[in-house]
């Protein structure tokens, strides 16, 4: 499969009917397929960091979750097909599992978000397995019991919701301890089944404008939000050179 290296990550070349069936292609092999969903922001994080860069790279599908990254691929002259978000495909491989095909486990966000996603999608889709979760704040000795729990459980589809980049290396350290088929990196998805967070409408999705609504939304963000203009700086600048040295 194509990938065009942005900054050094290196991001599938597929729109979003491919990234489904390539995820779902992972469930019949015999060791986890991984998923990450890089925007901008964790692109950024990842240039400036090569460990978290290799452990983006490690994964056996990378989709562009924001405009930002499709943009990017424009100034390379190696256009990605489209935006492929994190959540967009969580919802399609939730429809893939509606029927009780594939059994799906919840972990991350606050204690009660994944029951919450849980209740709202089992009435939605009434057949639905969900087999387990648990929220996404641990110690030590928690963390052991939720690997435990996810490794008796065997989910088909893991979907991990604890934020970048937590989340990638969290997957990245355990994926091998837990029995799963496909494991996602999906930051706040569950927030948003839950419905204690709201996807930007579509006119703002539609205008490449999601940023700026969740930045409306949740002010704090402002701060995160200064690596969007910094990646962009950086593609144009440092772009290619970047892609020349990690040439695949
Ligand atoms: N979260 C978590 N454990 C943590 C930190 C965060 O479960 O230690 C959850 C948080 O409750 C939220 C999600 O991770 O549900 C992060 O959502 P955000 O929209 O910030 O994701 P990002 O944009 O970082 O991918």
């Amino acid at each position: 499969m194509k990938k065009i290296d942005i900054l050094g990550v290196l991001v599938d070349h597929v729109n979003m009917e491919e990234a489904v069936t390539k995820a779902l292609s992972c469930l019949k092999e015999e060791k986890p397929g991984v998923v990450y969903t890089p925007n901008s922001e964790i692109i950024m994080l990842a240039y400036k960091n090569p460990d978290f860069c290799k452990v983006l790279n490690s994964a056996d599908l990378v989709v562009a979750d924001g405009i930002g990254v499709v943009h990017a691929s424009k100034i390379l002259k190696a256009p990605l097909p489209e935006r492929v978000a994190g959540y967009d495909l969580s919802c399609r491989l939730l429809e893939k599992a509606a029927d009780g095909t594939y059994s799906v486990y919840f972990f991350g966000g606050k204690p009660g978000v994944a029951e919450l996603a849980a209740k709202n999608l089992t009435e939605k889709y009434p057949a639905l397995s969900v087999c387990g979760m648990s929220d996404g704040y641990f110690d030590a000795e928690k963390e052991k019991l939720i690997i435990e729990d996810i490794r008796k459980k065997q989910p088909d589809i893991l979907f991990v919701c604890l934020g970048a980049p937590k989340q990638e290396e969290w997957i990245y350290n355990h994926k091998d301890e837990l029995s799963a088929g496909l494991i996602l990196g999906v930051g706040g998805s569950l927030d948003v089944w839950a419905g204690t967070a709201q996807r930007a409408p579509l006119k703002y999705q539609k205008a490449g404008l999601e940023w700026l609504y969740r930045l409306m939304k949740q002010p704090s963000r402002f701060f995160r939000m200064l690596a969007l203009p910094k990646f962009g700086l950086t593609v144009l600048f440092k772009g290619k050179r970047v892609k020349k040295e990690s040439s695949i």
